[in-house]
């Protein structure tokens, strides 16, 4: 058995800053348990992010692999560009500098440590059961935090989400040796290469870049191919369609599943919050998660730091969390997943016109798209109706009214 004032479940980005926030800011006893054997295997994303991340959260150079002056969108005959900087980070040097700088702040980090469930008092979760070197350790804490990230190990489990009802999709990228000439993120909507998602290339320093394709699971259905490829088919298609781009050697593959729910969802319960996707925090129009997750966990930091000093960790107290998360993201997530279910079902006509309306944004306008701050005049400006989309309202609808 081991005693902690906080125990985290996952050590991703949300686990991690978590962890760092607490340790930074107090010195309170904190674990962070992840069931990978190094945080480094963590290597299912792209990285990439904006200043938000790297300035706000003191992210140094080293885990930097690019820094770009723009963002390109691009339909199937259309493309425009935005001036948005941006960053791509090498995702799993970034995790390792999370852990260390946690780590050195006297942060316990236990790798190869797998949470199976959480420990139960009265109602109120007082710690964690782990898979450990081959046997199983209790962890108590006065918090436990699931930083899980789309297995929400511990809020499913209790209930507070159901993974099972979330919008899921999947994502894969290759990481490669080559050229390409631009020096910007390109997103590119178009059913050839990527059904109901979009297809992406960053560039990723001297001579490197990441070339993927991502889909969210009902809109692949309706736009996939009938020759049922499976996304490594449309990802080589997609590096085999440009020339803007010459791929010399595949260095390395990233994989992973996405989830995503309306974010009204319960982060908080007696003893326990959770952050990151874990909770869905990720954005739902783009699958941005590495910002809103490490915004999540400074958020919920401060709420439980503030409940240790009051000694009381009841759901009352922590639920200050879920309100500021809800009061900043969560209203503009649901017309976000309301922009992305119409934005992942466009057809052809739709997301050039779409593109089109994305390079007419004004300077304001595109800082605030980069925020996730659209205004509804804004969201207006760039939708590209079309008589189909009348048969979606009853979904759309509901999106707004869940929760
Ligand atoms: C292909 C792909 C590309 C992406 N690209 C981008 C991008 O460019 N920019 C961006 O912002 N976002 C991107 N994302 C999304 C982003 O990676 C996630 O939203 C982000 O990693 C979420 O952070 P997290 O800490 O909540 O969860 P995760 O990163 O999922 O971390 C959760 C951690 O918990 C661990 N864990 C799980 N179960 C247990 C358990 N039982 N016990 C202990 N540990 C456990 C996992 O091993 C993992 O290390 C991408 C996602 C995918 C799949």
């Amino acid at each position: 058995m081991a005693e902690y004032d906080i125990v985290v479940a996952g050590g991703g980005p949300a686990g991690l800053q978590f962890a760092r926030e607490i340790s930074h800011r107090s010195a309170h006893s904190v674990a962070v348990l992840e069931r990978n054997e190094t945080l480094r295997d963590n290597d299912k994303s792209t990285g990439g992010t904006f200043h938000q991340v790297v300035a706000g959260y003191d992210i140094p150079e080293r885990v930097i692999m690019s820094s770009n002056p723009g963002v390109i969108f691009e339909g199937p005959e259309a493309s425009e560009r935005l001036e948005i900087p941006n960053y791509v980070l090498d995702f799993p040097a970034f995790l390792a500098y999370l852990g260390e700088d946690a780590a050195e702040r006297g942060v316990d980090v236990f790798t190869g440590s797998r949470v199976s469930g959480p420990i139960l008092e009265d109602e109120t979760v007082a710690g964690v059961v782990a898979r450990q070197n081959g046997g199983v350790r209790e962890f108590y804490a006065d918090v436990v935090v699931d930083a899980t990230g789309p297995a929400g190990v511990l809020t499913s489990e209790l209930g507070m989400w159901d993974p099972e009802a979330a919008q899921r999709g999947i994502g894969k990228e290759f990481e490669v040796c080559g050229s390409f000439d631009r020096n910007s993120m390109l997103f590119r909507f178009d059913h050839e290469y990527a059904p109901g998602g979009y297809a992406w290339v960053f560039p990723a320093g001297d001579g490197v870049f990441k070339i993927g394709v991502c889909w969210v699971d009902d809109f692949y259905e309706r736009h996939r191919r009938p020759s049922g490829d499976n996304i490594d088919a449309y990802v080589r298609r997609w590096i085999e369609s440009d020339s803007r781009w010459d791929v010399e050697e595949i260095r390395g593959v990233h994989a992973g599943e996405v989830a995503s729910d309306n974010s009204i969802n319960q982060r908080v319960g007696d003893g326990i919050v959770a952050v990151g996707d874990a909770v869905s925090s990720l954005n739902p129009m783009f699958g941005e998660g590495i910002r809103p997750g490490m915004e999540s966990a400074e958020m919920a930091a401060d709420v439980v730091l503030d409940a240790l000093r009051k000694g009381n960790i009841s759901r009352r107290i922590l639920s200050a969390y879920e309100d500021r998360w809800n009061r900043k993201r969560g209203s503009r997530w649901k017309i976000q997943r309301i922009v992305g279910e119409l934005l992942y079902d466009f057809d052809a006509s739709q997301q050039n016109r779409f593109v089109r309306n994305v390079g007419q944004l004004s300077g304001e306008q595109a800082a605030r798209l980069q925020r996730y701050e659209l205004t509804l005049f804004d969201l207006l400006s760039l939708y590209p109706f079309a008589p189909k989309d009348i048969t979606k309202a009853p979904t759309l609808l509901r999106h707004i009214r869940v929760g």
